[in-house]
């Protein structure tokens, strides 16, 4: 069945048609098996969880109808792009996820069907990476459909953050960027779970983050003061023919980029994942050391959310 439109005319079909009990006994029957029985899961006023092993994670992040997908995206990649997302950040630290909770702001003439495609969409990625949907919220938000999922992981061994990178680390990236959208990769990407939890059990590793405002604003969080990034165009790797810019620029790659020091770690690397490309772009250098022929950042922008 293909189900286009999101928004109704009439109430018929509609989340209003439903009554709000009625809309999550749905929902949950939408999740299936990513559901659990309160208050493990949906029903109670919290969901109670075991405590993690290792240190907690915790990310959020949203969908929002006209920003994130539109009419022309399955409702099922919408869902699956809303978890993935938050996979991803979990993935950037070297966690695993363990729980989740989605907030939905709807508007009233919401289509049913169009929900449970978003739902079976979640719920799909959700057993994929084995962690339950536990809760949840449901606001009414004239003219428009928000989701927010706030998902909470672990990190049981070392968690890699974004500071930690030093003057001659190598820089690399995961897969390849540009053109996220045009290819679909923007929903169809996987989360790099074992390649993110592999890393962060590397000691040559000194610094991680998740490629999604582009390559060119990303990397910026990923520069230490006093230091400066030196990445070589004719080396980023680029997805389907994207030209330079796209690959610096477009965003939604949901790609690994790190850094580390110099040595093996490309040669166990392609023993390890020999299907995931990692390519090393460049270096960190002195600040003001970076060579002629490197990429000038400056005259690169990514994704600006505010802008
Ligand atoms: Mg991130």
């Amino acid at each position: 069945v293909s189900v286009t439109s999101i928004f109704l005319k009439t109430e018929r079909g509609s989340v209003s048609s439903l009554g709000e009990a009625a809309l999550i006994r749905s929902l949950r029957r939408w999740l299936g098996a990513a559901s659990r029985p309160a208050p493990a899961g949906i029903g109670d006023d919290c969901a109670v969880i075991d405590p993690a092993r290792g240190r907690e994670l915790i990310t959020v992040d949203s969908v929002i109808h006209g920003i994130h997908f539109d009419g022309g995206t399955p409702p099922r990649a919408a869902g699956a792009k809303l978890l993935k997302r938050n996979v991803s950040d979990i993935a950037a630290m070297g966690g695993r996820p363990r729980a989740a909770v989605l907030a939905l702001a709807l508007d009233a003439r919401t289509s049913l069907a169009w929900l449970a495609e978003f739902y079976r969409g979640l719920a799909r990625e959700a057993r994929r990476y084995a962690f339950p949907i536990v809760g949840g919220d449901v606001a009414q938000l004239p003219g428009s459909f928000v989701a927010t999922l706030t998902l909470v992981g672990e990190a049981p061994g070392r968690v890699l953050t974004r500071s930690g990178a030093r003057a001659g680390d190598a820089i690399y990236v995961t897969g390849a960027l540009g053109r996220s959208l045009p290819t679909g990769h923007h929903h169809a990407f996987r989360p790099r779970l074992a390649e993110g939890a592999w890393l962060a059990g590397r000691r040559d590793v000194h610094a991680m983050m998740d490629v999604s405002d582009g390559l060119a604003k990303d990397l910026a969080s990923l520069t230490p003061r006093g230091l400066a990034p030196a990445i070589y165009g004719a080396l980023i790797p680029r997805r389907d023919g994207a030209n330079l810019r796209e690959a610096l620029c477009d965003g939604e790659d949901y790609e690994l980029m790190l850094a580390a020091a110099p040595g093996t770690l490309e040669t166990v690397w392609r023993r390890t994942f020999p299907r995931t490309r990692l390519t090393r772009i460049g270096a960190f250098v002195r600040r003001g050391k970076a060579p002629a022929d490197a990429v000038n950042l400056g005259d690169h922008h990514g994704y600006e959310h505010l802008g």
